[in-house]
């Protein structure tokens, strides 16, 4: 039986040896954190320790991270009324891009009223003169837009969108979740006031994330209220093995990440120019976009993203229909939506997500049982397709 091959690492990824290691180490440490006495001193060391490396990992200072259970609650957090700088007035209107997740595009603690979607062009990128409009219809305004798309890896243009919305005197979120340790982010230079990342995405454990909260950022209203733990901004104790795991995890993509890119670019391409070999009719969506290394969402007319992911998985080949946090539903995805692809192919966008562990024989395999795939379009039902594997 060939050994599976897992290429839906957007979805998530294994956890790194380092990671591990840190979590088996931090579950032996007794003290609480907020503790004065030596073991909570020991526990807060192990804290420290993570938020420094997660800091540094993104070129920011350990106190604008706030731990957090995951990125779905950074988000939750991040998206405030009443965010504001001191020489600004708090926003009441929250703009998102259409493409974003979930988390999201549910509003975080806006009223629906008060939240505006920005469009994005063919290629899934932000459109720049609508955000404008936008932002000069009714500021200031919190803006969140991913770094890059967790589908297509589009890349956004965060440096201009940064400039824009400080022109309006508003504030700016950026959900980097799928873009960390795939291409160098520096919190500082990028111009985002709050930055969400996720552990388990970079080989860290599940359930664990950060928000970074830049200097001089006021109004962060706490969406866990308690305790006074990570200065006020996130009650409960500490996940402490999984932030161990998260810092540890953090270094090494930090440590890896231009070697990682340069690899998974060379896998992308082999991946792209096969699949399009293959089946000339294959569509690669956001192509013209600057995209992730690692990221190729692609379709070809006839198409049933359920029927695909289930002809790989049964080849042994584990990808996604568009994001994981909606497959399940058969749905067209809302980013191939947004991008206003029609709806028969916003239907069949299969994922192909890469990682450090990814090899060519993983791609070549991935290429053969596409090859089979498209041989069988045409056919009269997905069970007829489904028959050749
Ligand atoms: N944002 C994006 C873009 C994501 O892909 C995900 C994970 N699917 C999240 C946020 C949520 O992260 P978490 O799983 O840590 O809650």
């Amino acid at each position: 039986m060939p050994q599976r091959v897992y290429l839906d690492w957007n979805a998530t990824a294994p956890l790194r040896p380092e990671a591990r290691d840190a979590v088996v180490a931090a579950l032996d440490v007794c003290g609480n954190p907020s503790s004065v006495h030596g073991e909570g001193r020991r526990a807060r060391k192990v804290l420290q320790d993570a938020r420094i490396a997660v800091a540094r990992s993104l070129g920011a200072q350990p106190e604008n991270v706030v731990f957090t259970s995951g990125a779905t609650e950074a988000n939750l957090l991040a998206l405030t009324p009443g965010l504001h700088r001191s020489e600004t007035s708090p926003v009441e209107r929250l703009i998102v891009s259409a493409i974003e997740h979930a988390s999201v595009l549910a509003g975080g603690r806006f009223h629906p009223d008060q939240v505006r979607i920005a469009p994005v062009d063919s290629s899934g990128v932000v459109d720049l003169a609508q955000l404008s409009g936008l932002l000069a219809d009714e500021p200031p305004t919190l803006v969140s837009v991913m770094l890059a798309n967790n589908e297509t890896g589009a890349i956004q243009p965060i440096v201009e969108i940064a400039e824009l919305v400080h022109a309006w005197h508003g504030i700016l979120h950026v959900d980097a979740v799928p873009a960390f340790g795939k291409i160098d982010i520096n919190f500082n230079e990028l111009g985002a006031d709050l930055l969400s990342i996720s552990a388990h995405k970079i080989g860290g454990p599940k359930g664990v994330g950060a928000l970074l909260v830049t200097d001089g950022l006021r109004g962060l209203e706490p969406a866990l209220t308690g305790g006074g733990q990570e200065k006020g901004r996130r009650a409960g104790t500490e996940n402490l093995p999984g932030i161990a795991g998260f810092g540890a995890a953090a270094t090494i993509a930090a440590a890896n990440r231009e070697r990682f890119a340069g690899h998974a670019a060379a896998l992308q391409r082999r991946l792209e120019a096969g699949l399009k070999r293959i089946h000339n009719a294959t569509i690669v969506f956001s192509e013209g976009a600057s995209r992730l290394p690692n990221t190729t969402l692609f379709t070809a007319p006839g198409l049933q993203a359920e029927t695909a992911v289930i002809a790989f998985d049964l080849a042994g080949i584990a990808v996604s229909s568009g994001s994981a946090c909606s497959s399940g539903k058969v749905q067209p995805s809302h980013v191939l939506q947004a991008m206003h692809v029609g709806s028969e192919l916003a239907q069949g966008g299969v994922r192909i997500s890469l990682g450090w562990e990814t090899t060519e024989n993983d791609i070549d395999r991935a290429l053969e049982a596409w090859r089979k795939l498209v041989g069988a379009l045409g056919k009269r039902n997905d069970e007829t397709v489904l028959e050749r594997f």
